[in-house]
């Protein structure tokens, strides 16, 4: 079953959809998209801890 991340829940008006395989996938795919997109450099645990709650089934 394909997994999914709205990076709108946790950043507001950002469109991406993240997919993947699995939640590890969806994780990996999130931190890439918010190094590029975010600015990001960190992924401090709380963060991904944030994202991996609003991974949801599709
Ligand atoms: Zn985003």
């Amino acid at each position: 079953m394909t997994k999914v991340f709205h990076c709108a829940e946790l950043k507001e008006g950002c469109t991406a959809v993240i997919r993947g395989e699995n939640a590890d996938q969806v994780i990996e795919l999130a931190k890439r998209h918010a190094e590029k997109d975010h600015g990001h450099t960190e992924h401090p645990e709380d963060k991904v801890a944030e994202v991996r709650k609003r991974i949801r089934d599709e």
